[in-house]
């Protein structure tokens, strides 16, 4: 993902190298020396994992490095800019280093830094050494909405919002972007899969193993921020909820696998997709955390609670060093490893999730951790952040429609009451049952309807219609409750190590 906003502004400067280079095609990057130095507008302060050798006037000099390490160390640099130590100094040291817009979005609670220094400390109790020798959270705060993140082995380009570390309730969303990235650095650089490592940019790779590379990242960033207090459980599980809920409703399922989604990027990467729920897109992100609950709930039953997915992590991802060269892996090095830890057909259990249609039922990792996944009428606070997110009112698993509060709708799900009532994303509401549409008046009329037809006024294509939507439930939102009888070992997953 890319870490939002300009690249250039009188305040921020984002240096991305790979978009500056020319550089010989065909070598191995690894064995090109370069010598980078940049100039920047005086007053932004940069941060870098490159090593500075000096700096005169307005240009840094780096250290000599390889094309390798040059493409994937960007520079951030802000003229509001703080560095917090997260860490000691030591190797394998991590700092958050924050660009702003403004000086007072610097101050970051004393509860979220405490917070960070935990996770560090998390992670390492997962997955040992470090492949760095320091890492650098590069943070960039805006105002532009955007949020995301992009892996490199010794730091990670991290958007957020300017509010980020003070409306912690609403940010329930992100709270574990940061983990996400730095387990990058183990899973993603120091381990990689086999097709999806090339020598040199100009050489195409392939993501099959995305559901590891990316499903098994996405899984320790909820896990490890859980762990750090990020997350309290019960958010956590609200949050679980949402993508239980998303998975195992997805359409798509039935014509395309999770082993086909990952070829996504290769032809459709940061393109908007419409019909998200029919095409799928990166599902390898939400499905990959089922994947690696059912993963860790298995090895738990197989060894009689002895081996988890912690003892995985350990052994996959052991040896980091510094100088460890990117050491690659293929499907049946996963399955060898599990093997190792607790002997079962490992081959047949994943492409029994990776091939499969919606015959799996993608939440039996839950119910085997003793949560269930069921509806109420009542959101989540999770589930509201996401709304807020989005800016919609959400009602896919009632009406199946997502609407803003000028009444646009924004998705409507492939198949639901809406779609056959002949609803499509970029209609507008005008009105609900004759009145005039607001959220709480959409909502009211599905509370209330008692099994009657609700009647929509849309505007499609500059035409007012009326439409009829054949729903009988009230409304539905996500949410996991207790298994009676079965034992609650996701939060022993969840617990701090
Ligand atoms: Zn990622």
């Amino acid at each position: 993902m890319v870490a939002g906003g300009d690249l250039l502004t009188p305040e921020i400067v984002s240096v991305p190298w790979q978009r500056l280079i020319l550089y010989p095609a065909g070598w191995y990057t690894r064995n090109i020396t370069v010598a980078p130095s940049l100039s920047l507008p005086t007053g932004l302060r940069p941060f870098t994992a490159l090593r500075v050798e000096r700096t005169e006037a307005a240009t840094i000099h780096f250290e000599t490095t390889t094309l390798e390490t040059l493409l994937d160390a960007p520079v951030l640099a802000g003229r509001y800019a703080a560095q917090v130590p997260l860490t000691a100094a030591v190797h394998g040291a991590v700092s958050l280093d924050l660009v702003a817009l403004r000086e007072e979005d610097l101050n970051v609670p004393s509860a979220r830094l405490r917070e960070l220094r935990n996770l560090i400390k998390q992670i390492r109790s997962v997955f040992g050494s470090p492949p760095f020798l320091r890492y650098e959270i590069l943070t960039r705060l805006s105002d532009d909405g955007s949020s995301g993140g992009t892996e490199h082995r010794s730091s990670s380009e991290i958007g957020l919002a300017s509010s980020h570390f003070k409306d912690w309730p609403g940010q329930i969303l992100f709270r574990d972007l940061i983990a996400h990235e730095i387990v990058h650095a183990w899973n993603g650089f120091y381990r990689t899969p086999a097709d999806l490592w090339a020598p040199t940019p100009n050489v195409p790779v392939s993501g099959s193993l995305l559901w590891m590379y990316e499903g098994q990242t996405e899984f320790w960033g909820r896990v490890l921020a859980t762990r750090a207090g990020q997350f309290t459980q019960a958010e956590l599980r609200d949050r679980l909820a949402i993508e239980a809920a998303e998975t195992a409703a997805r359409p798509g399922r039935a014509w395309r696998s999770l082993s086909d989604d990952v070829n996504y990027p290769a032809f459709m990467l940061r393109q908007s997709v419409p019909w998200r729920d029919w095409q799928r897109r990166r599902d390898y992100y939400s499905e990959g955390v089922m994947l690696w609950l059912a993963v860790d709930a298995k090895l738990r039953e197989l060894s009689e609670g002895r081996q988890n997915i912690d003892n995985f992590a350990r052994l996959f991802f052991a040896g980091a060093t510094l100088d460890a060269p990117t050491r690659t892996y293929t499907f049946e090095d996963i399955c060898r490893t599990l093997n190792e830890l607790a002997p079962a057909d490992w081959k047949t259990f994943l492409r029994g999730w990776i091939d499969a249609h919606d015959e799996l039922d993608t939440t039996v990792g839950l119910t085997q951790h003793g949560w269930q996944l069921t509806f109420t009428d009542i959101p989540t606070s999770a589930f509201r952040a996401s709304e807020d997110e989005s800016g919609v009112a959400d009602l896919t698993y009632s009406l199946g429609l997502t609407v803003r509060d000028s009444g646009s709708v924004t998705t409507v799900a492939w198949g639901g009451p809406a779609f056959r009532a002949g609803l499509r994303p970029g209609v507008r509401v005008l009105a609900v049952n004759a009145a005039p549409f607001t959220r709480e008046v959409l909502l009211a009329a599905v509370r209330s309807s008692g099994g009657r037809p609700i009647m929509l006024t849309i505007d499609r294509d500059n035409r007012n219609v009326d439409v009829s939507i054949n729903y009988t439930g009230t409304l539905r939102y996500p949410r996991l409750e207790r298994v009676d009888g079965r034992a609650d070992t996701l939060s022993a997953l969840l617990a701090p190590r």
